[in-house]
């Protein structure tokens, strides 16, 4: 699927989450920086691929990017597997409470939340394409849904424009209709 589609469905889970669930008061700057992270976990399991957008947007990104793709035994493997996700997690939350939490100070527990709801989100979104995820890394199957491969969606396709569309339009009632999108305080 394209970054735009993993933007969209991990704005539209992250608001989902919020407005339907009990989420504490936030500072502002945790709101901007859990929103940022949200989108950072959507786009981190296709670092496994050398074109993934956020390596266009770093300097020599492509380069490293083409080194790191066959140590993450290629797209669509570890990166987008359940043993995978709980592994960056993990790490992530290390760096985050030890480290980043020194020189940034924001709730590091919201910003980790968001960060693996965005992660999620991409992994469920792959799982309706027809390539399918192996979930259950290293075992190599590739699980999709509907179990038919016809039933699916294939990346770029009217498919999953439909699919954009219908996040931006979830999120968009959601936040009208519902609630007020981030319980700033
Ligand atoms: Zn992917």
């Amino acid at each position: 699927m394209t970054a735009r589609t993993h933007d969209v469905a991990a704005m539209t889970m992250l608001t989902w989450v919020v407005a339907s669930g009990q989420v504490q008061p936030m500072s502002l700057a945790t709101g901007i920086v859990a929103v940022a992270a949200n989108i950072l976990g959507a786009l981190t399991p296709d670092l496994d691929e050398p074109t993934a957008g956020l390596w266009n947007d770093l300097p020599a990104g492509s380069i490293i990017g083409r080194i790191i793709h066959p140590l993450l035994g290629g797209h669509r493997m570890i990166t987008h597997s359940l043993v995978g996700m709980f592994a960056i997690g993990w790490g992530l939350k290390y760096l985050l409470i030890h480290y980043v939490s020194r020189v940034l100070l924001v709730d590091m527990n919201i910003v980790w939340v968001t960060f693996m709801l965005g992660f999620l989100s991409h992994l469920i979104m792959d799982t309706i394409t027809k390539e399918g995820v192996p979930w259950l890394f290293p075992i190599p199957w590739k699980i999709g849904f509907p179990p038919f491969k016809a039933l699916r969606v294939t990346t770029g396709e009217w498919a999953e424009k439909a699919l954009e569309l219908r996040g931006v339009f979830e999120t968009y009632r959601k936040v009208v209709f519902n609630t007020s999108p981030l319980p700033l305080s």
